[in-house]
């Protein structure tokens, strides 16, 4: 399957079909200053483009930064100015509850569900509570480094998976509705939350360890423990999690930059991007898919979204620039055997199922 132009056909079921994404960091430009209404230079998505996209909505992730001092108030004005943005433009609505969800797409609006990236400064069920009446409704317990009472992925063990006070935080998110999202979690983390959860959990963006050996890539047994909790394991676009070759080359280059002393900040805009467009061989489209035919076929296609991480990645696959391209994964599912029903599925209706049975 290489990435061929659309049919009519598939535009349209493309056009039809909700399209809701597990991750993106575009609120990290918003932050920044940037006005996510007009169209932005460089990057993966901005209003206009959403629009052109077919993209109807998404969980944005507000990175927190473990390094910060106040990490959680940092997430709460964050969250705060995020809420007034969406407020104030027109084409955009933020989702509190699974009747804003339909509201934005009866008004053709792009949804927004407000995500906190790395629960950082987050000590106990009622920091939860002050995310929550922010308008917050998902919460990636990791980052890249613990929290204190859950462990984070790739790194050594501090807790050995989530703590009492982490099971404590969890039955908050549970009672608030707010989605637990295990991507970024430690393998253990993610095992402790999948045996206490009662409701849906979702792994916003990561990808499949069968296809590549990644820390951030789900192994085949927390897919299907996923799966059981009717959750869904949104398939991130990153090259370097979907491909383990790359991941090397393209550590091999940051490692380079840093010593030059240079910025490699993880975005499409960073020295670092432009250095492994130039040096490091492109992953090709086809691995992408590999990883949603994997995941596909070990849970069925009612398990399985996109998980874009728009804007905080270096590289995409091939043929993908930015949001735009999203059509193109449509046709690739649609020529891989699924049904409409199913690729609709994938697109964003199985996200929505979670979203729908978590919020309140
Ligand atoms: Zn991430």
């Amino acid at each position: 399957m290489g990435v061929t132009p659309l049919s009519p056909d598939l535009m349209q079921l493309h056009r039809d079909a909700f399209v809701f994404d597990g991750h993106n960091d575009a609120a990290i430009r918003l932050l920044a200053g940037e006005d996510l209404s007009l169209h932005l230079e460089g990057g993966h998505l901005d209003l206009p483009r959403m629009r052109e996209a077919g993209f109807d909505g998404g969980i944005f992730a507000l990175w927190s930064d473990p390094g910060s001092e106040r990490p959680l108030e940092d997430a709460l004005s964050g969250a705060a100015r995020f809420g007034t943005f969406l407020e104030e433009t027109p084409g955009m609505r933020l989702v509190l509850d699974a009747g804003d969800l339909a509201e934005a797409e009866r008004a053709g609006d792009v949804a927004v569900v407000i995500g906190v990236e790395g629960a950082y400064g987050v000590e106990n069920p009622d920091d939860v509570d002050r995310l929550y009446d922010v308008g917050v409704r998902c919460l990636t317990l990791t980052w890249m480094a613990h929290t204190s009472w859950a462990d984070a992925s790739g790194l050594e063990p501090a807790h050995g998976g989530l703590t009492r006070e982490g099971h404590r935080i969890l039955a908050r998110l549970e009672k608030l509705g707010m989605i637990a999202d295990i991507s970024h979690a430690a393998d253990t983390t993610a095992r402790d939350v999948l045996q206490a959860a009662e409701r849906p959990t979702i792994a916003s963006h990561s990808g499949v360890r069968r296809i590549a050996d990644h820390h951030r890539n789900l192994p085949d047994d927390l897919l299907e423990l996923l799966a059981r909790r009717d959750g869904v394991l949104g398939v991130v676009f990153f090259s370097g999690y979907l491909d383990a070759e790359f991941w090397r080359a393209s550590n091999e280059v940051g490692a380079r930059l840093e010593a030059e002393g240079m910025e490699t900040g993880s975005n499409p805009r960073s020295a670092l991007a432009r250095a492994v467009s130039e040096e490091v061989t492109p992953v090709p489209f086809e691995r992408l898919l590999a990883h949603f035919r994997h995941a596909i076929s070990s849970v069925g296609p009612e398990h399985v979204g996109l998980g874009s991480d728009f804007d905080g990645v270096i590289a995409l696959p091939e043929g993908l620039e930015d949001v735009r391209d999203l059509p193109k994964i449509t046709g690739a599912l649609a020529a891989s055997g699924l049904s409409e029903e199913e690729v609709r599925a994938v697109l964003g209706e199985n996200l929505r199922r979670a979203l729908d049975s978590v919020l309140a």
